[in-house]
């Protein structure tokens, strides 16, 4: 199953340590993982959800991707780029109305050559079956991708990943304590806790959620705990949970999906002045502010290796540039 992949990426992703953020936080050694750097059109962690989903695609015999997002979404990004790679037609329904002017994600989307649909207030692909209908009743033999890529078979994209990671600890003789990570449609949260099961990653995760909002009528600890649950039964692993189990930090989500407050702001110029990383301003600013948060409040214990999971999104932060520009947290 792990095995049943279409390459679409650049893997290992690096994994380094942020040795000036290490010494402006003296109690913690930082390190991260570069999944920004997936090589998918500008990258992102939804490539590796991609290589299984458009696998299964190609292996059902199916001509066209159907997913959706937000007009910002690096997963419609990447899932076009994907597309253009396997030669299949990609359709991508987007929340809000069409702009005068594509710039970001949408952007690049468009000129990857997806055919792009917008939906007003669903950006979580609840117009799917209509569209599919549709697209069906012309010929085309539709695969649906669901919101994120979050499902089984995309979060093996993460539990492959922690085999990964647990390769490259070995490799530089490294432990880590605590991976922090921006959590959003699940699959990630949900491949990596598989992952750890599988592999016996020692680390707690501490995934920070990004978005308040529920998925068609699901929390996103609902969402991660039924996709658990399959993989559990699916990978036979031995291990019983219930959805209290489900570890998911809601201190930074308030403000609301895409909302850039000063906290992604001065964490993507933290982060950018001190190591020369871009972050992006929906997710992994808001996830990168959640750790540095942790740290300086010292949540977790001193002495303990961090690893911050960048999950890509830069594109994004053209789209912010009104926010971005005033640079008044320069350090
Ligand atoms: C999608 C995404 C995430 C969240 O991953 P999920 O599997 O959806 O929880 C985090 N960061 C970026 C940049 C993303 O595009």
């Amino acid at each position: 199953m792990i095995n049943n992949k279409f390459n679409l990426g650049f893997f290992p992703t690096p994994l380094q340590e942020l040795r000036k953020l290490s010494k402006k936080y003296p109690d913690y050694t930082i390190f991260i993982k570069r999944d920004d750097n997936t090589g998918l059109a500008s990258g992102g962690n939804k490539t590796r959800k991609l290589e299984y989903l458009i696998k299964q695609a190609l292996d059902e015999g199916c001509d066209t991707i159907i997913t959706a997002g937000a007009q910002q979404s690096n997963h419609c990004r990447q899932t076009a780029a994907a597309c253009s790679i396997a030669g299949l037609k990609c359709h991508l329904l987007l929340g809000g109305e069409k702009p005068e002017v594509y710039d970001g994600n949408l952007l690049l989307s468009s000129i990857l050559g997806a055919n792009i649909h917008f939906t007003g207030k669903n950006r979580k692909g609840e117009d799917r079956v209509i569209l599919k209908n549709k697209l069906e009743k012309e010929g085309n033999k539709c695969f649906v991708i669901p919101y994120g890529g979050s499902n089984f078979t995309g979060a093996l994209g993460f539990v492959n990943a922690v085999k990964e990671l647990k390769e490259q600890l070995m490799e530089q003789k490294l432990k880590i304590d605590y991976i922090f990570f921006a959590s959003s449609s699940g699959g990630m949260q949900a491949g990596l806790t598989l992952g750890k099961e599988i592999y016996e990653l020692n680390s707690e995760l501490i995934p920070i959620s990004i978005d308040k909002d529920e998925t068609n009528g699901l929390s996103l600890e609902e969402v991660v705990f039924n996709i658990i649950k399959e993989g559990i039964k699916k990978l036979n692993i031995n291990k019983n949970i219930q959805l209290s189990d489900i570890q998911l930090n809601r201190d930074y989500d308030k403000d609301g999906y895409g909302v850039v407050t000063n906290n992604e702001i001065s964490a993507i110029h933290e982060l950018a002045k001190n190591e020369g990383i871009l972050l992006d301003p929906v997710y992994t600013g808001r996830a990168f502010y959640g750790m540095l948060d942790f740290l300086e409040e010292k949540r977790i214990p001193a002495n303990s290796n961090v690893l911050f999971w960048h999950t890509g999104g830069f594109p994004a932060i053209f789209k912010y540039s009104t926010e971005l520009k005033n640079n008044t947290f320069a350090r």
